[in-house]
């Protein structure tokens, strides 16, 4: 804290890991001798820089914009760029902090690294985000290349801006290396299910831990926060899978459908029109809005799949959420869970399911299009997908064992957490004290 004040996401993502890295460092002597822990919570390099651009008006602005490249000890650094106000140093760090281990669990060789830059892309015309986004990738080219730094999507970052980043990328470099981002369109060299995949990956990942326990996604009542690109597929795949999802929301609010939300309509409202989900009701009259985005867990759900943001589901709405009767929580986003909220869900015998090891579809899949791109080939969607709910199974069974051997039988924290780290920290102390 001393070296890092005022960053406190980054404390909280690295207490959490360390917490549960107890009994891995009681059991293996080597990782404190050689300074693991103090190793990887410093960040192998942050670039941090200037981007400006010109706005419709003629008026010059100025935004800052970040790389954390984390660990490579396993692989390229990987991980990806958020665009949105709120974006600062431990923001990113956090994120790429968390990214070293998911991506560790994802079984893929790929390192940490996560950045993006505190531009709001919200109200901005296209040619607006399209010059801020080559004033970025201008810097940031200098820093990436697809055996050393590939970044792909996140909170603001979709198809339109990883196009114009790779569009950039191409001009700045003097040519076309497909492998540099990920989520590219298929066009451009992108994989076939990579929208889809950390939605997915998030219920194919929840599917099994609630399989281990008799129960089912079949004829469950789901709530999912946001309605972004993780939420829109999480739903998607929720109902593929017999559930009936009754809310979902954006920063301004949710909305509630007893129904069953039409998909179609939030797909169109938020992929196509760029709109708010207060819009719904419009279309859908039985459908309620309410103005309060936080408000979504207080309606009574037997899964909970928090996919919008950090820090979004805190104590008091564990609280409501258990005494509603919820049986699962998944997390597609990253960190939406408080400490306290996490502790209220496992001493309540709720299943708990942490993003680094829920969410890591996305990712996943994105290591699936580097291969790809190297491979010069294009797998189709059922080949992808069926990699990626291998994967995702592979994920859960790697944490349950690891939970299980280190004492914590159940603990999918405990145990995403330790089985990440081993495989980083076992590289690490081969590859020398650099
Ligand atoms: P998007 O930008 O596509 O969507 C984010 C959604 O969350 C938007 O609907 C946004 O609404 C909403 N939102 C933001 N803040 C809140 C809030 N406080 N309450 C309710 N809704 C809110 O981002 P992604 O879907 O890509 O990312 C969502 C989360 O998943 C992030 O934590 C990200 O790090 C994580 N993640 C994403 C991966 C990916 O492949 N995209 C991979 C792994 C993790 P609004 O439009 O109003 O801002």
């Amino acid at each position: 804290k001393k070296r890092n004040p005022h960053e406190s996401e980054f404390h909280q993502a690295v207490k959490e890991v360390f917490d549960s890295l107890v009994p891995a460092l009681a059991k293996n002597p080597a990782y404190r001798k050689q300074a693991i822990l103090e190793r990887i919570v410093e960040p192998e390099r942050i670039i941090s820089f200037r981007v400006p651009w010109v706005d419709d008006h003629g008026k010059v602005q100025v935004n800052r914009g970040f790389r954390v490249q984390y660990n490579s000890a396993i692989g390229p650094y990987k991980g990806g760029l958020r665009f949105h106000p709120s974006v600062n140093a431990s923001i990113i760090k956090f994120l790429g902090f968390e990214q070293i281990f998911k991506n560790s669990l994802t079984g893929q060789p790929i390192g940490g690294g996560k950045g993006g830059s505190d531009f709001d892309p919200k109200g901005k015309s296209d040619l607006e985000i399209m010059r801020f986004t080559q004033s970025f990738m201008s810097e940031l080219s200098t820093h990436i290349g697809p055996d050393i730094d590939v970044p792909a999507g996140d909170i603001g970052v979709g198809a339109r801006e990883i196009g114009y980043m790779f569009g950039q990328y191409k001009k700045m470099r003097g040519g076309y290396e497909a492998g540099v981002l990920t989520g590219k369109s298929i066009d451009s060299g992108g994989s076939l299910a990579r929208k889809e995949a950390t939605g997915y990956g998030t219920v194919y990942f929840v599917e099994e831990m609630l399989k281990d326990k008799g129960f089912s996604f079949k004829g469950s009542t789901v709530t999912v926060s946001g309605s972004g690109n993780v939420s829109i597929y999480a739903m998607e795949k929720a109902m593929e899978l017999g559930a009936t999802v009754v809310a979902c929301s954006d920063s301004g609010g949710y909305i509630y459908d007893k129904n069953g939300i039409d998909l179609s309509t939030v797909k169109r409202l938020k992929e196509v029109e760029n709109k708010r989900i207060s819009e719904y009701v419009k279309e859908h009259p039985d459908a309620h809005y309410f103005e309060d985005c936080a408000g979504i867990w207080s309606q009574p759900c037997d899964i909970a799949l928090p996919c919008a943001t950090q820090n979004e589901l805190d104590k008091m709405a564990a609280k409501i959420l258990v005494a509603n009767g919820v049986k699962a929580v998944g997390e597609g986003a990253n960190m939406p869970s408080t400490h306290e909220a996490v502790e209220i869900f496992q001493s309540e015998g709720v299943l708990f399911a942490p993003g680094k090891a829920a969410n890591a579809g996305g990712v996943s899949v994105s290591a699936l299009e580097m291969a790809q791109n190297s491979a010069r080939l294009s797998w189709s969607f059922e080949e992808v997908d069926a990699k990626l709910q291998e994967i995702m199974k592979n994920i859960y069974l790697e944490s349950m064992k690891a939970a299980e051997e280190y004492d914590a039988p159940g603990n999918l924290v405990v145990g995403a957490n330790i089985a990440g780290f081993i495989k980083v920290a076992d590289t690490m102390i081969m590859q020398g004290v650099i």
